[in-house]
């Protein structure tokens, strides 16, 4: 008699959670029936990356010491890191410095451990090509200058979706000076140096 009692009052508890879980559900369905489908004229319109997008990595040539750290953190081993030894100063001569991004994941580990800060993450997101060997930058395509859409004039910027002020569903919409939604880099490490004192 027990164990029925107990069975029965189990599967009541699960189906007053299912009708929770079947209730949080369409409630995100409802929501999005409200809202109106926003367009963004890609190419014409580009939203803007977050701060810490990870896209195509960025190397600066004359900084780089040929430690190869990067190589060694990075999960696959990828960088390749062409260098001669010279006599002279006893040190490394940088010669060519290679990353593929066919096969790269881009997960910046070798940003984070690079000794002299000469790999960045930058916000080029766009390296679509008909030859996967293309992807196989060197080290004067890994030196370009990074494409920011913010400084693109051929493009109009809009805020990623995610940063929309409160209430704000369109980037289109957004009133001129309101605030991004969340808190900026600088101003959590701003907090974090507050805290930490
Ligand atoms: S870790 Fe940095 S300095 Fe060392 S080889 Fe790689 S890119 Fe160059
Ligand atoms: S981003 Fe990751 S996978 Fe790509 S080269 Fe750097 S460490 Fe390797």
């Amino acid at each position: 008699m027990f164990s029925v009692l107990k069975q029965v009052g189990d599967y009541a508890k699960s189906t007053i959670q299912a009708a929770k879980y079947i209730g949080q559900g369409l409630s995100v369905t409802f929501d999005h029936m409200s809202r109106r489908p926003i367009t963004v004229q890609y190419p014409y319109e580009k939203l803007i990356p977050s701060e810490r997008y990870r896209g195509r990595i960025h190397h600066e040539f004359d900084k780089c010491i040929a430690c190869e750290v990067c190589v060694r953190s990075c999960p696959i081993n990828l960088p390749v890191v062409n260098w001669q030894f010279n006599k002279e100063n006893k040190k490394k001569d940088l010669k060519d410095y290679s990353i593929d991004f066919g096969v790269c994941i881009f997960c910046g580990n070798c940003v984070e451990y690079c000794p002299t800060n000469c790999l960045s993450m930058t916000e080029d997101y766009e390296l679509a090509t008909y030859d996967r060997h293309e992807l196989n930058y060197d080290s004067i395509a890994l030196g370009r200058l990074p494409y920011k859409v913010t400084q693109d004039p051929m493009v109009t910027p809009l805020r990623e979706l995610a940063y929309l002020p409160k209430e704000v569903l369109d980037p289109h919409d957004l009133p001129s000076g309101s605030r991004r939604a969340g808190k900026r880099p600088e101003d959590i490490i701003k907090e974090t140096e507050t805290l930490s004192q």
